[in-house]
């Protein structure tokens, strides 16, 4: 049975997710002076702490380690007075608190009260299950060109997939690598054809049809892949620096399913302002229907959807000015 973890006074925001969405929505949050409570995943690990470095991130001159930036970001956020608890959610629902409308989280076991809740989920890549793959994370294998394509200067990797995304980062990975791999499970890609165009025109990317990848292997870093052929179940060894997995991303949303618009590839609907479906509940970062999955984007939603709640518990209590 959930015990209470909140007691009668409900948090003014409780954000769901402690990754760079999150930690910066709870920033902005407390920083507002707001109470706020952040709940972040015991199972999932946010997609930026295993980034090996991230260089893109503004004002960070010579790139961060991923795990350091959300250290840091974390700090900033406690400092401000977000408090944060570890935990799974597993059901959010309507509930009064006083004379207010708000919601009931319940996590880990306990409940927590909120008058606005934000969501920041994030999205995982989906991972090809073979041996090695998780082993040599961080360490050659990789789900962001943005963020490791630059390692691979004059380097040789593969790409998985055959999709918008696969095409599209084997593309930008050229710019890197002298060779870009892309193995695909079928023969034809489902890339959009202008994405085909370019990269089937491009001399540095090979493919390797109707072919899977059976298991990662290296030493300290990734050196090489079986590949097998699904039609002829032929096996070759393809030596390779780095493996890059885009086979598609599953959104942690399940969650909020019945509670809260999602598209149809399960990621949270939102207004520009980061306000779902529900009146009080706000989502932001990699968990929302977007075009562009970066930290400093899923920051920048963070402190949107802050301010959008911060707005909304001000209505709530008549405090607005
Ligand atoms: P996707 O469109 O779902 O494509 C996934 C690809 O991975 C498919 O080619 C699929 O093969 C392959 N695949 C799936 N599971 C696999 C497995 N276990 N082993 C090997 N291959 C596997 O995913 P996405 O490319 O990440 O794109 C996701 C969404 O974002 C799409 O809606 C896409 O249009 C959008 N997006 C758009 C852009 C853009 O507009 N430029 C860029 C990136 C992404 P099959 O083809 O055989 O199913």
């Amino acid at each position: 049975m959930a015990q209470e973890a909140s007691s009668d006074q409900p948090y003014d925001v409780v954000i769901v997710g402690g990754g760079p969405a999150g930690l910066t929505a709870g920033m902005y949050a407390a920083r507002a002076a707001l109470r706020a409570l952040a709940i972040v995943g015991e199972a999932t690990m946010s997609q930026v702490t295993i980034t090996d470095m991230i260089e893109n991130y503004p004002g960070i001159p010579g790139g961060v380690n991923g795990f350091d930036l959300a250290e840091r970001m974390k700090t900033q956020a406690v400092g401000f007075g977000l408090k944060t608890v570890l935990g799974d959610v597993t059901a959010i629902v309507r509930k009064r608190w006083g004379s207010h409308e708000g919601w009931e989280i319940s996590a880990g076991g306990l409940r927590y009260g909120a008058l606005a809740v934000i969501v920041a989920t994030g999205a995982i890549w989906r991972r090809l299950g073979v041996p090695g793959e998780e082993r040599f994370i961080g360490r050659g294998v990789s789900f962001c060109a943005t963020c490791d394509g630059p390692f691979y200067r004059n380097r040789e990797v593969a790409v998985v997939g055959g999709g918008d995304a696969a095409i599209q980062e084997a593309i930008y990975l050229t710019r890197f690598a002298k060779k870009v791999t892309v193995i695909h499970r079928r023969n034809r890609l489902r890339a959009a054809g202008s994405l085909q165009k370019h990269a089937l025109a491009n001399e540095k990317i090979a493919f390797a049809w109707d072919s899977v990848i059976e298991a990662i292997e290296g030493g300290d870093a990734v050196r090489l892949i079986r590949l097998k052929n699904v039609k002829t179940g032929s096996v070759q060894e393809i030596a390779v620096d780095g493996v890059f997995v885009f086979i598609g991303l599953t959104p942690n949303t399940a969650t909020f399913r019945e509670l809260i618009d999602l598209d149809e590839g399960s990621y949270i609907k939102v207004d520009a302002n980061m306000r779902t479906s529900a009146p009080g509940i706000f989502a932001c970062g990699d968990c929302t229907a977007k075009r562009f999955r970066q930290v400093v984007t899923a920051c920048g939603d963070g402190a949107t959807a802050a301010y959008s709640a911060q707005l909304y518990v001000d209505e709530l209590k008549g405090e607005a000015y």
